[in-house]
Protein backbone atom coordinates (compact mmCIF):
# COMPACT_ATOMS: atom_id res chain seq x y z
CA UNK A 1 0.00 0.00 0.00
CA UNK A 2 1.39 3.63 -0.44
CA UNK A 3 1.46 5.60 2.26
CA UNK A 4 0.07 8.60 2.50
CA UNK A 5 -0.78 11.50 4.84
CA UNK A 6 -4.45 12.65 4.90
CA UNK A 7 -5.18 16.20 6.66
CA UNK A 8 -8.72 16.18 6.73
CA UNK A 9 -8.47 16.31 10.72
CA UNK A 10 -6.13 18.87 12.74
CA UNK A 11 -5.50 16.61 15.54
CA UNK A 12 -1.50 16.89 14.84
CA UNK A 13 -1.10 20.17 16.17
CA UNK A 14 -3.07 19.82 19.25
CA UNK A 15 -1.25 16.49 20.30
CA UNK A 16 1.97 18.19 19.78
CA UNK A 17 1.30 20.86 21.98
CA UNK A 18 0.44 17.91 24.51
CA UNK A 19 3.58 15.69 23.80
CA UNK A 20 5.49 19.31 24.72
CA UNK A 21 3.82 19.67 28.17
CA UNK A 22 4.98 16.09 28.85
CA UNK A 23 8.52 15.23 29.45
CA UNK A 24 8.49 12.01 30.33
CA UNK A 25 7.86 10.44 27.09
CA UNK A 26 6.01 11.15 23.91
CA UNK A 27 2.46 11.01 24.04
CA UNK A 28 1.81 10.94 20.73
CA UNK A 29 3.38 8.23 18.19
CA UNK A 30 2.07 8.21 14.61
CA UNK A 31 3.26 5.27 11.87
CA UNK A 32 2.52 5.03 8.44
CA UNK A 33 -0.47 1.95 8.41
CA UNK A 34 -3.15 1.20 6.61
CA UNK A 35 -1.65 3.23 3.45
CA UNK A 36 -2.21 6.40 5.34
CA UNK A 37 -0.92 7.80 8.66
CA UNK A 38 -2.18 6.19 11.39
CA UNK A 39 -1.49 8.46 15.19
CA UNK A 40 -1.92 7.28 18.77
CA UNK A 41 -1.88 9.43 21.68
CA UNK A 42 -1.80 8.34 25.20
CA UNK A 43 -2.98 10.66 28.06
CA UNK A 44 -2.56 9.02 31.27
CA UNK A 45 0.11 9.48 32.73
CA UNK A 46 2.27 5.61 32.65
CA UNK A 47 4.44 3.94 30.51
CA UNK A 48 3.47 4.42 27.17
CA UNK A 49 5.57 2.69 25.32
CA UNK A 50 4.70 -0.79 25.56
CA UNK A 51 1.20 0.61 24.79
CA UNK A 52 1.93 1.91 21.95
CA UNK A 53 3.32 -1.57 20.78
CA UNK A 54 0.26 -3.22 21.59
CA UNK A 55 -1.91 -1.26 20.05
CA UNK A 56 0.19 -0.85 16.50
CA UNK A 57 0.53 -3.88 16.47
CA UNK A 58 -3.12 -4.83 16.85
CA UNK A 59 -3.66 -2.31 13.91
CA UNK A 60 -0.49 -3.78 11.79
CA UNK A 61 -2.86 -7.30 12.40
CA UNK A 62 -6.34 -5.97 10.99
CA UNK A 63 -3.90 -4.81 7.87
CA UNK A 64 -2.99 -8.38 7.81
CA UNK A 65 -6.42 -9.37 7.30
CA UNK A 66 -7.57 -6.43 4.71
CA UNK A 67 -4.87 -5.94 2.89
CA UNK A 68 -4.83 -6.65 -1.12
CA UNK A 69 -1.32 -7.12 -1.72
CA UNK A 70 -1.04 -9.63 0.93
CA UNK A 71 -1.48 -12.77 -0.69
CA UNK A 72 -2.83 -14.38 2.56
CA UNK A 73 -5.24 -12.35 3.40
CA UNK A 74 -8.91 -12.96 3.44
CA UNK A 75 -9.51 -10.10 1.21
CA UNK A 76 -6.92 -11.61 -1.32
CA UNK A 77 -8.67 -15.16 -0.59
CA UNK A 78 -11.88 -13.67 -1.22
CA UNK A 79 -11.31 -12.14 -4.64
CA UNK A 80 -9.49 -14.85 -5.90
CA UNK A 81 -11.33 -17.50 -5.41
CA UNK A 82 -14.91 -16.86 -3.90
CA UNK A 83 -16.69 -16.71 -7.28
CA UNK A 84 -15.39 -20.57 -7.96
CA UNK A 85 -15.78 -21.84 -4.24
CA UNK A 86 -17.32 -20.45 -0.51
CA UNK A 87 -14.12 -19.21 1.02
CA UNK A 88 -13.79 -19.56 4.45
CA UNK A 89 -12.97 -15.96 6.24
CA UNK A 90 -12.19 -14.96 9.71
CA UNK A 91 -14.62 -14.15 12.31
CA UNK A 92 -13.84 -10.48 11.95
CA UNK A 93 -14.22 -10.52 8.43
CA UNK A 94 -17.72 -11.74 9.02
CA UNK A 95 -18.52 -9.72 11.07
CA UNK A 96 -17.06 -6.65 8.73
CA UNK A 97 -18.93 -8.04 6.02
CA UNK A 98 -22.25 -8.23 7.61
CA UNK A 99 -22.12 -4.36 8.71
CA UNK A 100 -21.04 -2.98 5.41
CA UNK A 101 -24.15 -5.40 3.50
CA UNK A 102 -26.36 -3.45 6.96
CA UNK A 103 -25.00 -0.11 5.45
CA UNK A 104 -25.07 -0.73 1.70
CA UNK A 105 -28.85 -1.64 2.44
CA UNK A 106 -29.51 1.39 4.34
CA UNK A 107 -27.93 3.53 1.56
CA UNK A 108 -29.55 2.08 -1.24
CA UNK A 109 -26.29 0.84 -2.22
CA UNK A 110 -24.21 4.11 -1.85
CA UNK A 111 -21.88 1.93 0.64
CA UNK A 112 -20.60 -0.65 -1.50
CA UNK A 113 -17.60 -2.85 -1.43
CA UNK A 114 -17.99 -4.14 -5.01
CA UNK A 115 -16.86 -0.57 -5.63
CA UNK A 116 -13.47 -2.95 -5.85
CA UNK A 117 -14.31 -4.26 -8.79
CA UNK A 118 -13.34 -0.85 -10.85
CA UNK A 119 -10.46 0.01 -8.86
CA UNK A 120 -7.90 -1.02 -11.31
CA UNK A 121 -9.66 1.44 -13.52
CA UNK A 122 -9.12 4.55 -11.58
CA UNK A 123 -5.55 4.28 -10.45
CA UNK A 124 -5.32 7.50 -8.95
CA UNK A 125 -1.62 6.57 -7.51
CA UNK A 126 -0.59 6.72 -10.87
CA UNK A 127 1.52 10.05 -12.03
CA UNK A 128 -0.10 9.28 -15.47
CA UNK A 129 -3.47 8.85 -14.81
CA UNK A 130 -6.06 9.33 -17.30
CA UNK A 131 -9.61 8.52 -17.01
CA UNK A 132 -10.77 5.25 -18.55
CA UNK A 133 -13.23 4.90 -21.21
CA UNK A 134 -16.63 5.23 -21.00
CA UNK A 135 -16.93 1.29 -22.72
CA UNK A 136 -14.21 -0.09 -20.06
CA UNK A 137 -16.09 1.83 -17.16
CA UNK A 138 -19.72 0.41 -18.59
CA UNK A 139 -17.75 -3.06 -18.82
CA UNK A 140 -17.14 -3.37 -15.37
CA UNK A 141 -20.11 -1.70 -13.82
CA UNK A 142 -21.81 -4.97 -14.47
CA UNK A 143 -19.95 -6.29 -11.59
CA UNK A 144 -20.88 -3.50 -9.07
CA UNK A 145 -23.39 -4.23 -6.61
CA UNK A 146 -23.10 -5.64 -3.27
CA UNK A 147 -26.11 -8.25 -4.00
CA UNK A 148 -23.01 -9.89 -5.34
CA UNK A 149 -21.70 -10.70 -2.14
CA UNK A 150 -23.31 -13.54 -0.48
CA UNK A 151 -22.10 -14.49 2.66
CA UNK A 152 -22.67 -17.16 4.81
CA UNK A 153 -22.42 -16.64 8.93
CA UNK A 154 -23.28 -20.26 9.93
CA UNK A 155 -20.23 -21.42 7.47
CA UNK A 156 -18.36 -18.17 8.06
CA UNK A 157 -17.90 -18.23 3.83
CA UNK A 158 -18.60 -15.77 1.45
CA UNK A 159 -18.98 -16.09 -1.79
CA UNK A 160 -18.60 -13.75 -5.08
CA UNK A 161 -22.34 -14.52 -7.57
CA UNK A 162 -20.34 -12.60 -10.42
CA UNK A 163 -17.30 -13.84 -11.65
CA UNK A 164 -15.38 -10.07 -12.18
CA UNK A 165 -16.74 -8.68 -8.77
CA UNK A 166 -14.10 -7.78 -6.00
CA UNK A 167 -14.64 -6.15 -2.98
CA UNK A 168 -12.67 -3.81 -1.25
CA UNK A 169 -12.81 -2.75 2.97
CA UNK A 170 -11.06 1.17 2.07
CA UNK A 171 -14.43 2.95 3.32
CA UNK A 172 -15.02 0.45 6.43
CA UNK A 173 -11.34 -0.44 7.89
CA UNK A 174 -10.28 2.55 9.37
CA UNK A 175 -12.86 2.72 11.41
CA UNK A 176 -12.79 -0.23 12.80
CA UNK A 177 -9.31 -0.36 13.21
CA UNK A 178 -9.26 2.78 15.11
CA UNK A 179 -11.98 0.78 17.45
CA UNK A 180 -10.10 -1.80 17.97
CA UNK A 181 -6.80 0.18 19.00
CA UNK A 182 -9.06 1.66 21.50
CA UNK A 183 -10.49 -1.47 22.66
CA UNK A 184 -7.20 -2.91 23.36
CA UNK A 185 -5.60 0.37 25.04
CA UNK A 186 -8.56 -0.24 27.58
CA UNK A 187 -8.51 -3.59 28.08
CA UNK A 188 -4.79 -2.49 29.26
CA UNK A 189 -6.31 -0.04 31.62
CA UNK A 190 -5.52 2.99 29.90
CA UNK A 191 -8.72 5.72 30.02
CA UNK A 192 -7.69 8.51 28.05
CA UNK A 193 -6.51 7.69 24.34
CA UNK A 194 -6.92 9.15 20.80
CA UNK A 195 -6.51 6.51 17.82
CA UNK A 196 -6.71 8.61 14.08
CA UNK A 197 -6.65 6.58 11.18
CA UNK A 198 -6.09 9.10 8.70
CA UNK A 199 -9.65 10.73 8.96
CA UNK A 200 -10.78 8.41 11.15
CA UNK A 201 -10.81 8.71 14.95
CA UNK A 202 -12.28 7.33 18.03
CA UNK A 203 -11.41 8.67 21.68
CA UNK A 204 -11.50 7.31 25.37
CA UNK A 205 -11.32 9.71 28.23
CA UNK A 206 -10.09 12.95 27.99
CA UNK A 207 -7.50 15.13 27.15
CA UNK A 208 -5.84 15.76 30.32
CA UNK A 209 -9.35 16.68 32.06
CA UNK A 210 -11.13 18.41 28.69
CA UNK A 211 -12.72 16.96 25.89
CA UNK A 212 -10.72 16.26 22.98
CA UNK A 213 -10.47 19.28 20.28
CA UNK A 214 -10.37 18.10 16.95
CA UNK A 215 -10.22 20.55 13.72
CA UNK A 216 -12.03 20.28 10.67
CA UNK A 217 -9.68 21.30 7.87
CA UNK A 218 -10.95 23.61 4.84
CA UNK A 219 -11.81 21.28 1.61
CA UNK A 220 -10.56 23.73 -0.45
CA UNK A 221 -8.08 25.53 1.43
CA UNK A 222 -5.54 25.34 4.48
CA UNK A 223 -7.18 26.31 6.94
CA UNK A 224 -9.40 25.20 9.59
CA UNK A 225 -12.92 25.77 9.26
CA UNK A 226 -14.78 24.02 12.74
CA UNK A 227 -13.24 23.10 15.42
CA UNK A 228 -15.48 20.21 17.53
CA UNK A 229 -15.56 18.42 21.21
CA UNK A 230 -15.28 14.80 21.27
CA UNK A 231 -16.15 13.10 24.65
CA UNK A 232 -15.38 9.31 26.26
CA UNK A 233 -16.28 7.02 23.48
CA UNK A 234 -16.86 9.44 20.45
CA UNK A 235 -16.10 8.61 16.76
CA UNK A 236 -15.53 11.20 13.88
CA UNK A 237 -15.13 10.50 10.26
CA UNK A 238 -14.55 12.36 7.44
CA UNK A 239 -15.10 11.35 3.30
CA UNK A 240 -13.83 14.23 1.11
CA UNK A 241 -12.48 14.50 -2.61
CA UNK A 242 -9.15 16.57 -1.75
CA UNK A 243 -7.07 14.53 -0.27
CA UNK A 244 -7.02 11.32 -2.76
CA UNK A 245 -7.89 13.09 -6.06
CA UNK A 246 -5.91 13.65 -9.72
CA UNK A 247 -7.04 16.61 -12.00
CA UNK A 248 -7.24 15.77 -15.55
CA UNK A 249 -8.40 17.82 -18.50
CA UNK A 250 -9.13 20.34 -15.68
CA UNK A 251 -11.86 17.54 -14.14
CA UNK A 252 -11.04 16.58 -10.35
CA UNK A 253 -11.44 12.51 -10.51
CA UNK A 254 -11.02 11.48 -6.57
CA UNK A 255 -11.57 8.22 -4.73
CA UNK A 256 -14.85 7.47 -3.43
CA UNK A 257 -16.89 5.46 -6.82
CA UNK A 258 -20.34 6.10 -7.45
CA UNK A 259 -21.51 2.22 -7.44
CA UNK A 260 -24.41 3.75 -10.18
CA UNK A 261 -22.20 5.30 -12.61
CA UNK A 262 -18.93 3.54 -11.62
CA UNK A 263 -17.45 6.74 -12.04
CA UNK A 264 -16.36 9.48 -8.67
CA UNK A 265 -19.24 10.37 -7.02
CA UNK A 266 -20.67 13.91 -8.26
CA UNK A 267 -22.84 14.26 -5.03
CA UNK A 268 -22.51 18.09 -5.05
CA UNK A 269 -20.83 17.10 -2.05
CA UNK A 270 -16.73 18.18 -0.93
CA UNK A 271 -16.85 16.83 2.28
CA UNK A 272 -18.62 15.04 4.77
CA UNK A 273 -18.23 14.05 8.58
CA UNK A 274 -19.86 11.45 10.40
CA UNK A 275 -20.51 11.93 14.20
CA UNK A 276 -21.39 8.42 16.03
CA UNK A 277 -20.08 6.44 19.41
CA UNK A 278 -19.28 3.32 16.60
CA UNK A 279 -15.98 4.62 14.02
CA UNK A 280 -16.85 1.62 12.22
CA UNK A 281 -20.58 3.32 11.43
CA UNK A 282 -18.63 6.63 10.99
CA UNK A 283 -16.28 5.69 8.36
CA UNK A 284 -18.85 3.77 6.26
CA UNK A 285 -21.80 6.33 6.24
CA UNK A 286 -19.18 9.33 5.49
CA UNK A 287 -18.33 7.28 2.53
CA UNK A 288 -21.84 6.42 1.74
CA UNK A 289 -23.23 10.37 2.46
CA UNK A 290 -20.46 11.87 0.24
CA UNK A 291 -21.73 9.44 -2.30
CA UNK A 292 -25.48 10.44 -1.47
CA UNK A 293 -25.66 14.02 -1.86
CA UNK A 294 -27.02 16.26 0.61
CA UNK A 295 -30.91 15.42 0.20
CA UNK A 296 -30.61 11.42 0.23
CA UNK A 297 -27.87 11.72 3.58
CA UNK A 298 -30.94 14.06 4.93
CA UNK A 299 -33.11 11.66 4.57
CA UNK A 300 -31.79 8.67 6.52
CA UNK A 301 -29.95 11.59 8.62
CA UNK A 302 -33.43 12.45 10.09
CA UNK A 303 -34.24 8.67 11.04
CA UNK A 304 -31.20 8.09 12.68
CA UNK A 305 -30.52 10.18 15.84
CA UNK A 306 -27.27 7.94 16.73
CA UNK A 307 -25.61 9.63 13.64
CA UNK A 308 -24.77 13.40 13.23
CA UNK A 309 -23.09 15.32 10.30
CA UNK A 310 -21.65 18.14 8.76
CA UNK A 311 -22.18 18.49 4.95
CA UNK A 312 -20.18 20.56 2.98
CA UNK A 313 -21.54 21.50 -0.66
CA UNK A 314 -19.28 22.70 -3.56
CA UNK A 315 -20.08 26.21 -2.73
CA UNK A 316 -18.87 26.35 0.70
CA UNK A 317 -22.61 25.95 2.06
CA UNK A 318 -22.74 23.64 5.53
CA UNK A 319 -25.26 21.68 6.13
CA UNK A 320 -24.95 20.82 10.17
CA UNK A 321 -27.28 18.49 12.29
CA UNK A 322 -29.11 20.37 15.14
CA UNK A 323 -27.39 17.79 18.04
CA UNK A 324 -23.89 19.10 16.94
CA UNK A 325 -24.75 22.95 17.93
CA UNK A 326 -23.28 22.73 20.99
CA UNK A 327 -20.23 20.65 20.94
CA UNK A 328 -18.86 22.61 16.75
CA UNK A 329 -17.83 26.16 15.95
CA UNK A 330 -17.47 27.21 12.60
CA UNK A 331 -15.40 29.98 10.82
CA UNK A 332 -17.25 33.31 11.28
CA UNK A 333 -17.62 33.46 7.51
CA UNK A 334 -19.22 29.94 6.74
CA UNK A 335 -22.71 29.97 5.64
CA UNK A 336 -24.15 27.31 8.29
CA UNK A 337 -27.93 25.79 8.14
CA UNK A 338 -29.07 23.55 10.71
CA UNK A 339 -31.02 20.59 10.40
P1 LIG B 1 -10.64 7.93 3.27
O1 LIG B 1 -10.13 6.62 2.80
O2 LIG B 1 -10.02 9.09 2.58
O3 LIG B 1 -10.70 8.09 4.76
P2 LIG B 1 -13.38 7.16 2.96
O4 LIG B 1 -13.58 6.60 4.32
O5 LIG B 1 -14.53 7.88 2.38
O6 LIG B 1 -12.14 8.08 2.83
O7 LIG B 1 -13.07 5.94 2.05
C1 LIG B 1 -12.78 6.06 0.70
C2 LIG B 1 -12.32 4.71 0.30
O8 LIG B 1 -13.45 3.84 0.34
C3 LIG B 1 -11.81 4.64 -1.13
O9 LIG B 1 -10.43 4.90 -1.19
C4 LIG B 1 -12.13 3.19 -1.46
O10 LIG B 1 -11.17 2.34 -0.89
C5 LIG B 1 -13.44 2.95 -0.73
N1 LIG B 1 -14.65 3.27 -1.52
C6 LIG B 1 -14.76 4.04 -2.63
N2 LIG B 1 -16.04 4.14 -3.03
C7 LIG B 1 -16.77 3.40 -2.15
C8 LIG B 1 -18.16 3.09 -2.05
N3 LIG B 1 -19.07 3.59 -2.89
N4 LIG B 1 -18.54 2.28 -1.02
C9 LIG B 1 -17.64 1.77 -0.16
N5 LIG B 1 -16.33 2.02 -0.20
C10 LIG B 1 -15.89 2.83 -1.18
MG1 LIG C 1 -15.30 5.89 5.06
Amino acid sequence: MNMRFYNKFLIIAIVALMAFSCKKEESTISRPLLGTAVSITIADDIDRAPLFELAFKEIERIQSIFNPSDADSDITKINSYAFKRPVIVSDECIDILLIARDVSEKTDGAFDMTFASMAGLWNLSRDDFIPPSKEKVAEILQFLSYKNVFVDKQSKSVRLLKEGTKIGFGGIVKGYASKKAVEVLKSKGVKNCLVACAGDIHVAGTNNGKPWLVGLKDPRGDSVIATFYMEDGDSVSTSGDYERYKIYNGKRYHHIIDPRTGYPAESGLVSVTVFSKDPILTDAYSTAFFVMGRERALTILKRAPEIAAVLITSDMKVYVSGSLRDRIHFREDLKIEYF
